[in-house]
């Protein structure tokens, strides 16, 4: 065959290549270093001068691409919060580009769709959902930005001040409360809102990692005190770290009291709601200001895909929307264009692979998923707790375990050496792929179970991956 500019042909084409390099995954390492030909390959293309078929890029993909990636389509990939793409989201992401819709708004299939699937990710995960209360992003990190713009700005409503016109410099500092283990997003959303990093108060966690709702209450009375002015409070409904779900209804009873947004990132953790034994974790998550969470997370929706709910849609067209009351278009039962209630103005047509991913499986599918990865998470969990070699250090609440490799009669130092290198010591050996953390000063790896292809036994090559690594570095220690 000579170059081919046939769509039909090529897609046809490109079908067979990725089925053929998902079906394969499973046979090969998780992740390989790339060598540093493989790496120049690709930093240092030249811009071709002249074009090529499209036959001719699928074999460009298939030979420098596809031979090394990230490993998080693997059933033993466990590191970060990275999921393997869901087949119907990858169809849907591919039908999506040919469309190729701007969805900032209009009267057009994907806008609509939208409103659904946002409406699916509300009733999902329990929180309220009224009519245009929420809208798909990036990820949770944009989410994180448009939720806490609505609450900075709602806040200086509160102070009479129109913080659009007005700007920053007519509010008093505004407090925001997190604690240690609150992902770094919401400290760059506060930072980039102009609010200040110093103005975020890392309130005390409990032994497992919550924020503690007394010692919240302490700070918030100190900074009234000094006549300073509390307005958000970000909880974590599943930490990055260690998977805690923060006591949402305490936190929601102190919100209310003192008259603070409560936002809930639930970016990694919030579908941890639908697994039966974890989901008295969640109470109070309904009670929330704005929720952050991520589809391309727990759902494997392939990325990019965050979304943003609040409680109150008019807080979020509030603060983004350019568009004068009176010329408001009521075209969409009054709700305008997305790109009123965010930052984005054209906007991909993210909606398509989301509604996919969850209508190839149903609610019943994804319970079943989000709850076999929990029930991984324990085992994991009780396995590591039953090793004379292993130490499990934080409670397993939803699908993240955090533990250390500790053979007997090694010192703290030594510990915390060999734990630091053993995260990149199991990914090298290819069988199974962790990272590390540090939790309470002390260095720790960390599983991420995302993934409901994977098995038992993967539990058991990565707890054997990580023996025989870490007995490696105390080897060579
Ligand atoms: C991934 C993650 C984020 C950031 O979300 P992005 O989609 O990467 O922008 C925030 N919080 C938690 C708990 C996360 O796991």
């Amino acid at each position: 065959m000579g170059h081919s500019t046939d769509f039909r042909s090529a897609a046809r084409q490109a079908a067979d290549l990725i089925a053929d390099y998902l079906d394969g995954l499973p046979d090969r390492p998780v992740w390989t270093p790339m060598s540093a030909e493989a790496r120049e390959a690709l930093l240092e293309l030249p811009l071709p001068e002249q074009g090529t078929g499209l036959d001719a890029l699928l074999g460009e993909v298939a030979a420098k691409v596809l031979p090394h990636p990230m490993g998080n389509g693997h059933p033993r990939f466990f590191g970060w919060v990275n999921a393997a793409p869901a087949p119907a989201g990858v169809l849907g992401a591919f039908a999506a580009t040919a469309v190729n819709p701007s969805s900032a708004g209009g009267d057009h299939a994907d806008v609509h769709l939208e409103r659904s699937v946002v409406r699916w990710l509300a009733e999902l995960v329990g929180f309220p959902h009224p009519a245009g209360g929420g809208l798909l992003t990036s990820g949770a990190s944009m989410a994180t930005i448009v939720a806490l713009g609505a609450a900075r700005n709602r806040a200086a409503a509160g102070l009479g001040v129109d913080v659009r016109e007005a700007g920053l410099s007519a509010l008093p500092p505004l407090v925001g409360y997190v604690s240690a283990e609150t992902h770094s997003c919401v400290r760059k959303a506060a930072e980039l809102l102009g609010l200040g990093s110093r103005h975020l108060r890392t309130v005390a966690t409990d032994a497992a990692g919550h924020l503690d709702p007394v010692a919240l209450r302490l700070e918030i009375a100190e900074d009234l005190a000094a006549g300073r002015v509390p307005f958000l409070v970000a909880a974590s409904a599943g930490t990055v770290n260690t998977g805690a779900v923060d006591d949402l209804d305490a936190l929601a009873d102190v919100c209310a009291e003192f008259g603070l947004w409560l936002h809930v990132d639930g970016a990694y953790g919030a579908f941890g709601r639908l697994d039966p034994a974890s989901a008295h974790r969640y109470a109070g998550l309904e009670r929330a200001d704005s929720l952050a969470l991520d589809p391309h997370k727990w759902l494997g929706v392939p990325v990019d895909c965050g979304c943003v709910l609040v409680r109150d849609a008019e807080q979020l067209r509030g603060t983004f929307s350019l568009v004068p009351p009176y010329l408001r278009d009521d075209a969409a039962g009054g709700l305008g264009w997305f790109s009123e209630y965010g930052i984005e103005q054209t906007r991909p047509f993210r909606s398509l692979k989301v509604w996919a991913t969850i209508a190839a499986s149903g609610r019943e599918g994804i319970v079943r998923d989000v709850s076999r990865c929990c029930a991984l998470a324990r085992t994991l969990g009780e396995l590591v707790t039953a090793a004379d070699d292993l130490e499990l250090l934080a409670p397993v609440e939803t699908s993240i375990v955090a533990f250390r490799y500790r053979p007997a009669g090694l010192d703290e130092e030594t510990l915390h050496r060999v734990n630091a290198l053993l995260p990149v010591a199991v990914q090298e050996r290819g069988e199974a792929f962790v990272t590390g953390t540090v939790l309470g000063g002390r260095e720790a790896v960390r599983a991420c179970l995302l993934n409901a292809a994977t098995t038992e036994q993967d539990l058991r090559v990565l707890l054997d991956e990580v023996r025989e690594a870490g007995a490696a570095l105390v080897k060579g220690a």
